[in-house]
């Protein structure tokens, strides 16, 4: 059930009212990170989830979110306003889409006119692999809230922003600690097991020095427990690659061309 109380999650205060930056403020509105894209996200996941503690937490979230889309919307709303009254076509010219059809109030568009989508949601029914596309969906709209106060000078839209942008690294910390409380090793990604071997071998695709690229990069992403297979022996398929002879019991297909030398 949800219920509207009519009053702001936080007060938003505009100064001078910039329907340039009303326009970018869209994007934290029907934009493919905005809060209603969140409130969809988490709602809906929260609706699939037979876990009740992390329902509860889904729940939360999604409400809160809904709350900072009107937040976001009624600021969007304060600095495109005035492009109802003026007749100023280099004003207008800011967002047609805005000034013509929509005659000065918001609607769910990103800042580049494009209407708001389902697609933008990431909802797979698999508790740990929802939360952390939740922790990743909240990173980027920490981002976007970070980039958006770059471009703003009013005081009173700032500070309502920095509310959002904090909002959101609260939620990231939440939905992180979710799914650390669920104890699952964090390589562990549903319930059929990787193939032992292969899932350890780390294949250096990407190579060529001086004019035909940098050097090999070595980090913890291609060293320890992992076996680095270099791009030539993928001549030989990938069947032969490691090591001579471990048999595999997996086929990969298209991997016994020849790959052509050019150097
Ligand atoms: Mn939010
Ligand atoms: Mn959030």
């Amino acid at each position: 059930m949800y219920h509207h109380i009519k009053k702001l999650m936080y007060t938003v205060n505009v100064g001078e009212p910039d329907p340039r930056f009303g326009n970018m403020l869209l994007e934290q509105f029907g934009g493919a990170n905005g809060e209603l894209a969140a409130a969809m996200q988490y709602s809906i996941q929260g609706l699939n989830c037979e876990d009740p503690e992390r329902k509860d937490l889904l729940m939360d979230i999604g409400t809160e979110e809904l709350s900072h889309l009107e937040v976001v919307g009624t600021l969007a709303r304060m600095h495109l306003k005035p492009l109802k009254k003026q007749k100023d076509i280099e004003q207008a010219e800011v967002d047609p889409l805005i000034v013509i059809a929509g005659g000065g109030g918001v609607s769910l568009f990103n800042s580049m006119g494009d209407a708001w989508t389902a697609d933008y949601l990431k909802i797979t029914g698999e508790l740990d692999v929802d939360l952390r596309s939740n922790i990743a969906a909240e990173a980027r709209a920490k981002i976007v809230y970070e980039r958006l106060i770059n471009f703003c000078d009013d005081p009173g839209s700032k500070d309502a922003l920095q509310f959002l942008m904090t909002r959101e690294i609260t939620h990231m910390k939440a939905f992180t600690l979710a799914l650390e409380s669920m104890g699952k090793n964090p390589f562990s990604i549903g319930k059929i097991e990787p193939t032992p071997g292969l899932v350890d071998e780390y294949f250096n695709d990407s190579t060529g020095v001086g004019d035909e690229g940098e050097k090999d990069a070595t980090g913890p992403w291609n060293s320890g427990d992992f076996k680095v297979i270099e791009f030539p022996q993928l001549e030989q398929g990938v069947e032969n690659l490691s090591n001579g002879g471990s048999k595999r019991s997996h086929k990969r297909e298209g991997t016994t061309e020849k790959v052509k030398k050019t150097a």
